[in-house]
């Protein structure tokens, strides 16, 4: 077996993504030597205990930490300032400290300043999930044939960024570095506006008149019934996306709403031409996520 890349990973947060990853480090054995949990709740560690993918849980995340030359933090993202102020004092020397985070920008805006001389710090997002979350719902082949996306600040030691990126190939996983900004661009429109829309579309569904609302249930054709799976996600995880990724959502959104305002014209005059050329548009992007392994 490959020596590991770690000899002590500790997860702060362990919920789908942070779960996943460490049932893929106690299967492999070569990402770290040794596994510590630190999660909000005593509930939690126990569960993670039952589980048996921890060789260690602790409540207080400066706990955890210690002597860990591999953290990485797998909490909502709004939780992550007070996460870093926690732990930055108790970072061992030459540790890399990473993250999960599904926006970057602000990762590195509540992070990067907290972040002590000497500890490498190499923001990730892992680009695979699923709508369910806690320790449960993790499993060891959701990265795989999936994107983590390394948004590193310029100046970041190379060989941290390495062992980030082996650590993800060693998930399964393709690696490549993005833009911080770019990054959030991209997932706005990618994840969270549709997110957003389906939040929004279960919301309009749910306003309905009773018994129209029953219908909605009894009758979902596919389309409402996808919307609904996307609409399960975790709503504290989503406050903090949308909250933390604001700009980028809110143009996207305002992109989306201008060409919904065209379609909407486009069925009001009869436009069938249009209609047709935005639903074979569809058709073409799903088509090439089904040619690229990604649908
Ligand atoms: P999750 O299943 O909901 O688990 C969240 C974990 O964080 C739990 O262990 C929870 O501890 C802990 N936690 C929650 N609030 C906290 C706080 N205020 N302080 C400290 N710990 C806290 O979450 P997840 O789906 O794995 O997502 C984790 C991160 O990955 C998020 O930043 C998310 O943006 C990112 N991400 C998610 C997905 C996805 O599809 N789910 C995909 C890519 C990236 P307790 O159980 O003790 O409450």
């Amino acid at each position: 077996m490959t020596a590991p890349l770690f000899k002590r990973i500790a997860f702060l947060g362990i919920g789908l993504i942070g779960s996943s990853v460490a049932r893929i480090a106690r299967e492999r054995g070569d990402i770290a030597a040794e596994i510590v949990v630190n999660a909000r709740t005593q509930q939690t560690l126990d569960r993670v205990m039952a589980l048996g993918f921890a060789d260690r849980v602790e409540l207080d995340p400066a706990e955890a930490v210690k002597d860990a030359d591999c953290v990485m933090l797998c909490a909502p993202v709004g939780a992550f300032a007070a996460l870093a102020e926690r732990i930055a004092p108790f970072l061992a020397p030459g540790a890399v400290l990473t993250d999960v985070g599904s926006t970057k920008q602000s990762v590195i805006r509540d992070i990067g300043p907290l972040v002590p001389a000497g500890v490498h710090f190499v923001p990730a997002h892992p680009v695979a999930g699923t709508e369910y979350s806690g320790p449960d719902a993790g499993f060891t082949t959701l990265f795989e044939g999936r994107w983590t996306l390394l948004t590193p600040p310029p100046g970041t030691d190379e060989d941290a960024i390495e062992k980030v990126a082996e650590l993800w190939r060693r998930c399964g996983s393709m690696v490549e570095r993005m833009e911080p900004g770019h990054h959030d661009r991209v997932l706005a429109i990618v994840s969270h506006l549709p997110h957003l829309i389906a939040f929004t579309i279960c919301g309009t569904a749910d306003d309905l008149a009773d018994e129209s609302r029953q219908e909605v249930v009894n009758f979902a054709a596919s389309g409402f019934r996808d919307f609904t799976r996307i609409a399960a996600s975790d709503p504290v995880m989503w406050r903090d996306i949308f909250l933390n990724n604001r700009e980028a959502v809110l143009e996207m959104l305002q992109r989306f709403m201008e060409d919904a305002q065209a379609m909407a014209r486009a069925i009001r005059w009869g436009d069938a031409a249009y209609i047709e050329d935005k639903v074979e548009r569809g058709r073409k992007i799903r088509r090439s996520l089904i040619a690229t392994k990604q649908a």
